[in-house]
């Protein structure tokens, strides 16, 4: 007992210069993050895939934080202090990547779920919880204000396609002034009331025009369902408006909620519907918006969110995720969301190669157990596919139509794929081919839609959004006629512009340095750092567009759009020269212009016009060394060119 007390002593006298100590020890044993993770995958043999970047990473006691007997507590330790982390991939391999705040882990989702059970154990209390999740949901994303500020309008509608036991009908319905969502309505041929399923879309290729979403919805049109599908916001004819970029903004999770709940509106003005048997479904992101959808809007009696349902993900893309939904009511997660729907009918589809591989033992027994405050417990289905990935293939889409088969009484004798005409794209557009029969009113950018947000929030979007302008202005220069390649194009450019702005944002020229310029002998200038910064810039965001370029486009028009990068500064540059040099022979110009070639090809990967100008000077000193190697003398030239335009001036001025 003395000894220790007299320990304690001794420790409380040390804690003074030990604290000291801990401030001078030798540079806090820092490393660079890039050289730890090199030496962690050396050293227990694994493969890391970068999602991050590591450039001006620095990590203090870098080799104490690694654990010789685990290699995922090393690579937690080394990348907690920069909110970075890591998903196993495979065997021996591992994914580098920042914090994402919209997915945890598996076992926090089970921790989540356990603290939500322990918040209610009775309908009663379930049915409290229920109520705050559904007045704090719709505050947070202010849908009510902008559910107040739409017109009522009647749909434009297309003509009426006939097939083989269902009918398709394009619409565009006005939302908010001057903003249009448009779709496609599946309509069974038989008479009589029919059951309605509105099918917001996800992220899959091709939107709602692709092939297995057609098969889905003219399928359940057959066995007697209304199906109703319509464009994300800033997909489909919605970019017409918006432009793309507007897809990745928070803006877009409400107004797809608005879209959601405005066509249903709609459609219960419509004859023939049985507004008994209203129905939800979607892969995917439409899953996300399936189950905010039910938590939105009571009048659904039948939901199936598909391969998106999970307590540990809640959608990356920010018209999933882009406002805080998950913060109602001190936390919440999909599962609680979709929970909200008992004791109606409820099908969740999952699969065993993405996030909701959990579902089976994880969300579904929540949500029975939900389902069990109301007796209800069979009204809760999970379809479970442990071989299959990421889509909405034929057996999850067999899920579907067996759910809503038996909950709608669909009539499953007409159950037959093959039945279906995949129609081309444009087909299932309301406004043409190019957009050409958007109304007059129509808002033409995202930014006319600012007047329902905040403004400030969306200053970075605006940004992205010129560069996507830029992006279609460029390849609408080359007059292309083949409307899939432009689509590409456009994205393509867009994406690179964008990956270098953000490069460029995120890497100030603080990061490097300060140092000597080898040249010119003199201190690094903060844009000589900047351009180092900016070098450092991944090699493949380089050759990704390169690449894409070439690959539909000819040398000629690859040269063009890198003109527009460079607002032609390699034919002004070159002009330039033909003017010093009057006698400039053909072979200079061939070095010449390669060497200008080069500077423009490397100058599309800065970002501002005074680092491209800085890059075209680095050429031009060689262009003028190889000058002064061929027998000229460039500083004489130069002069003398400079007092030609001098005296040309001069008699300009005695004539006026
Ligand atoms: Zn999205």
């Amino acid at each position: 007992m003395k000894k220790k007390f007299k320990t304690t002593i001794i420790c409380m006298v040390c804690c003074i210069p030990l604290i000291n100590a801990q401030l001078t020890v030798e540079n806090q044993f820092r490393r660079p993050l890039s050289d730890v993770l090199t030496e962690i995958s050396q050293r227990f043999g694994i493969r890391l895939t970068y999602n991050m970047d590591t450039i001006g990473k620095v990590l203090p006691y870098a080799d104490f934080r690694i654990r010789p007997y685990s290699v995922e507590e090393s690579l937690t330790n080394v990348l907690a202090p920069f909110d970075d982390k890591f998903e196993k991939q495979g065997d021996r391999l591992y994914k580098l990547k920042p914090y994402e705040y919209y997915r945890r882990t598996v076992q926090e989702g089970e921790k989540m779920l356990n603290y939500l059970k322990s918040l209610y154990s009775d309908k009663n209390q379930w049915e409290k919880r229920k109520s705050c999740l559904y007045h704090e949901v719709r505050d947070i994303l202010e849908i009510d204000s902008l559910l107040a500020k739409r017109v009522q309008k009647k749909p434009i509608l297309s003509n009426v396609r006939k097939f083989d036991g269902y009918t398709v009908q394009n619409f565009a319905l006005e939302t908010l002034p001057g903003l249009y969502v448009a779709g496609s309505i599946y309509s069974p041929l038989a008479k009589g009331d029919h059951a309605l399923i509105i099918c917001p879309n996800g992220h899959f290729n091709d939107g709602r025009y692709r092939e297995d979403q057609q098969i889905r919805m003219g399928t359940l049109a057959r066995m007697g369902a209304v199906c109703v599908d319509y464009d994300l916001f800033g997909w489909g004819e919605s970019a017409l408006q918006v432009g793309n970029a507007a897809h990745r903004s928070s803006a877009a999770q409400v107004i797809q909620a608005m879209n959601g709940i405005t066509i249903l509106d709609y459609m219960l003005t419509r004859k023939n519907i049985d507004k008994e048997k209203i129905g939800v479904n979607g892969g995917s992101g439409g899953g996300t918006q399936t189950v905010l959808l039910t938590v939105l809007d009571n009048r659904y009696a039948a939901a199936a969110p598909v391969v998106s349902l999970a307590s540990h993900f809640d959608g990356g893309c920010p018209c999933e995720s882009g406002l805080p939904v998950t913060l109602a009511c001190s936390g919440t997660n999909n599962a609680e969301l979709a929970a909200l729907f008992a004791p109606r009918p409820l099908l969740i589809v999952s699969d065993g190669k993405d996030w909701t591989s959990s579902v089976p033992t994880l969300e579904y027994p929540y949500l029975k157990e939900i389902y069990r405050y109301y007796d209800r417990e069979k009204n809760v289905q999970n379809v479970h596919l442990p071989d299959e990935g990421h889509d909405f293939g034929i057996n999850k889409r067999k899920a579907v139509y067996d759910f809503f088969a038996s909950v709608f009484s669909l009539d499953k004798t007409q159950l037959d794929e093959k039945k279906v005409t995949i129609e081309p794209e444009d087909n299932l557009k309301i406004f043409g081919k190019n957009g050409e029969l958007l109304p007059e009113n129509a808002v033409r950018s995202f930014e006319e839609l600012l007047i329902y947000f905040d403004k400030k929030r969306y200053a970075e979007l605006l940004s992205d959004l010129s560069l996507e302008k830029k992006a279609t202005e460029w390849v609408a220069s080359l007059k292309l006629t083949n409307h899939t390649d432009a689509v590409f194009l456009t994205t393509l450019i867009y994406n690179h512009l964008k990956t270098v702005k953000d490069w460029h944002n995120t890497h100030p020229y603080t990061l490097v340095p300060a140092g000597i310029n080898p040249t010119t002998g003199k201190p690094l200038t903060e844009l000589d750092r900047q351009l180092i910064a900016d070098s450092a810039m991944p090699k493949e965001v380089h050759e990704t567009l390169m690449n894409g370029l070439r690959k539909v486009l000819s040398e000629d028009q690859v040269e063009a759009i890198l003109d527009k990068y460079t607002v032609g500064k390699v034919a002004f540059t070159m002009k330039g020269y033909q003017a010093i040099v009057p006698d400039l022979t053909k072979e200079e110009e061939t070095v010449i212009l390669s060497y200008l070639k080069q500077a423009r090809e490397q100058a599309i990967d800065y970002k501002s016009m005074k680092q491209i100008s800085a890059i075209f000077e680095i050429y031009k000193t060689k262009c003028e060394q190889y000058l002064n190697s061929n027998g000229r003398n460039w500083r004489q030239l130069y002069k003398a060119y400079v007092e030609k335009v001098k005296a040309e001036k001069a008699a300009q001025q005695n004539t006026d």
